[in-house]
């Protein structure tokens, strides 16, 4: 699909079979499982219902997705692809109506749509609820999710097309997500980033959830809700003082990358239900911080590891089987959250275990870096072979998410 991507519009039907919509107590509706389904695999596959598709700033072609669209009731001012995907919309409206529906069911607020036809039965296309739904549920992306990941580009300097993925609108957000979104040109793909029993909801993060100090101010601002998964509720219910104490020792993690087995002896003592449960997005960083660190430094395969292994219990995985010094058979009982740092994780720990001499356990991560890739990358791993050869090259590496 990627090589398709490359064309403009990608020619493929939507695919939802796993996933149905469904009332969701006090959150309106949501998207579930009908079907158990294991990690990685297909949720659904969008095509969106509106998309307008810029080219990278800069380019010539950027000008075509904007124009500017005045609401002389609200002076609300819409410029750029929001624009861009009224007018879409509005002719897709009135040339197929059958398609209505299934748009004009988003998500619109407060809005109180009038009447959907006219008494002679034609239907009515209500400019004012399209913004609203626009405004809603329009969002930025990349042409493909896997050139804005492997690029050395920051997300604000190549996510120039947006759209508008009616069913993909249903899914609630929450810290702790068991589906991943992917892009590739018009198309979402939304893969299980963990096994999933059936009857359960699907969930993912409308905010990068690492970023502890915005999150709640961004869910609230955007979508006029707080997150209240068991990471920030956890947040909330835990003091000043301790939040320092935690806060203290993170920042001698920060500054000197040491693994001091009474340093996260401590850090442990400070939280209260077990990482598995609840994911510690704050420590995660700062171990991911020190793993590349010692990648990047003088290459310490001993803490590439340490940290690697520190970064993704952190997020709540769960791993056996690793003994550092001599090998073990590696087995992850439970996948914590997706966050995009998961491939480069797994790729650190390949490449340590390979330059210790222990492909089996080299094997393995390579295993879970694929799956990384397919399901927070990519989206498909067709083109795992090509991303992995150029990540010899270290071109993989380039793309080193900047964090505070
Ligand atoms: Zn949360």
């Amino acid at each position: 699909m990627y090589r398709y991507a490359k064309l403009g519009p990608v020619d493929f039907a939507t695919y939802d079979t796993p996933v149905e919509v469904r009332q969701v107590e006090g959150k309106g509706r949501g998207l579930f499982t009908n079907k158990s389904v294991k990690c990685g695999e297909l949720l659904a596959c969008e095509k969106a219902f509106s998309y307008v598709c810029a080219s990278e700033k800069g380019s010539p072609d950027t000008s075509a997705a904007f124009g500017a669209l005045i609401n002389l009731t609200t002076n609300r001012v819409k410029i750029g692809t929001d624009a861009a995907h009224i007018s879409n919309v509005y002719q897709k409206l009135i040339d197929n109506p059958s398609r209505a529906h299934s748009f004009l069911d988003s998500y619109h607020g407060t809005y109180e749509p009038g009447p959907e036809t006219n008494e002679d039965g034609t239907p009515i296309v209500d400019s004012f609820l399209i913004e609203r739904i626009v405004s809603l549920n329009a969002f930025g992306c990349p042409v493909t999710s896997k050139d804005q990941e492997l690029s050395r580009k920051q997300a604000g300097e190549i996510s120039t097309s947006s759209g508008i993925w009616p069913l993909a609108a249903y899914i609630n957000h929450s810290c702790i997500a068991n589906c991943a979104r992917t892009f590739i040109g018009d198309m979402m793909i939304m893969r299980a980033t963990q096994d999933i029993p059936r009857n359960t909801e699907i969930t993912w993060c409308y905010h990068d959830p690492t970023n502890r100090v915005d999150l709640q101010k961004s869910l609230l601002e955007n979508w006029g809700f707080k997150c209240t998964c068991p990471v920030c509720t956890e947040e909330g219910f835990t003091g000043k003082d301790i939040k320092a104490q935690r806060n203290k020792y993170l920042a001698i993690l920060n500054s000197t990358h040491k693994a001091e087995d009474t340093l996260f002896g401590q850090l442990n003592q400070l939280y209260g239900p077990p990482a598995k449960e609840v994911p510690r997005f704050e420590v995660f960083l700062a171990c991911y911080k020190a793993a590349m660190y010692w990648l990047l430094s003088d290459f310490n395969l001993t803490l590439m590891l340490r940290f690697t292994k520190k970064a993704l219990e952190a997020l709540g995985f769960e791993i056996e089987g690793i003994n550092e010094s001599g090998g073990g058979k590696l087995v992850v009982r439970k996948r914590g959250a997706p966050v995009p740092e998961l491939p480069r994780l797994w790729q650190i720990s390949m490449m340590a275990w390979k330059a210790k001499g222990q492909f089996k356990l080299a094997e393995a991560a390579k295993k879970h870096l694929k799956m990384a890739y397919l399901v927070v990358v990519a989206g498909e791993d067709e083109t795992f072979k090509e991303d992995y050869d150029l990540t010899i090259k270290n071109a993989f590496l380039g793309g080193i998410r900047k964090k505070n």
